[in-house]
């Protein structure tokens, strides 16, 4: 079976991930979507939550599975038999680092980076900046699913109502 790994934070997850792992998905026979677990990182939904969306967002694609990582993504990989890490790439500032992992990883285990370029309309998506828009009351609702952006307004408010 050829399997496959969409890593990332999915702080919360967008449609530049979805349409990344629904295209991944026709290319393997399983993928898993591996949310990263940083406790370092400030983070505005907590891992389940991000789970939670994620399961939402990918439950119509029969050989997509949500699951978690700590630590080195590789040992994740080497663990479950997965030989193949999926990455989106939406400009050449993503390239540098993108590429120097991939070949650190490679020379780790035995497993290759596969690239898939950002569908243009989501070539300037990030979590970051949708709830950096979203925060200041910006229109983020062609940019996330229903379900995220019900869920982003909602923890914004409480966010807002805490520092009031
Ligand atoms: P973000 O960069 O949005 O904060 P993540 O760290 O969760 O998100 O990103 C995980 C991976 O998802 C990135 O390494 C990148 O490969 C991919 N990705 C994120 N946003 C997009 C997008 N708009 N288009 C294509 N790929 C994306």
């Amino acid at each position: 079976m050829r399997r496959a790994v969409c890593p990332g934070s999915f702080d919360p997850v967008t449609n530049g991930h979805i349409d990344i792992v629904s295209r991944a998905s026709t290319l393997f026979d399983e993928v898993t979507v591996a949310v990263g677990v940083n406790k370092s990182k400030n983070r505005l939904f907590t891992v389940e939550e991000r789970i939670d969306m994620l399961a939402e967002a990918c439950r119509d694609y029969g050989n997509v599975k949500i699951d978690t990582f700590q630590g080195l993504l590789v040992d994740f990989c080497k663990d479950r038999g997965i030989h193949a890490i999926v990455k989106g790439l939406r400009a050449v500032s993503d390239f540098d680092y993108e590429l120097q992992m991939a070949q650190m990883n490679s020379s780790l285990v035995d497993v290759e980076t596969v690239f898939i370029p950002t569908t243009p309309e989501y070539s300037f998506l990030a979590s970051s900046l949708v709830k950096e828009v979203a925060r200041f009351g910006g229109d983020v609702s062609s940019l996330v699913p229903a379900h995220v952006l019900a869920r982003l307004t909602a923890r914004l408010a409480e966010r807002r109502d805490a520092e009031m």
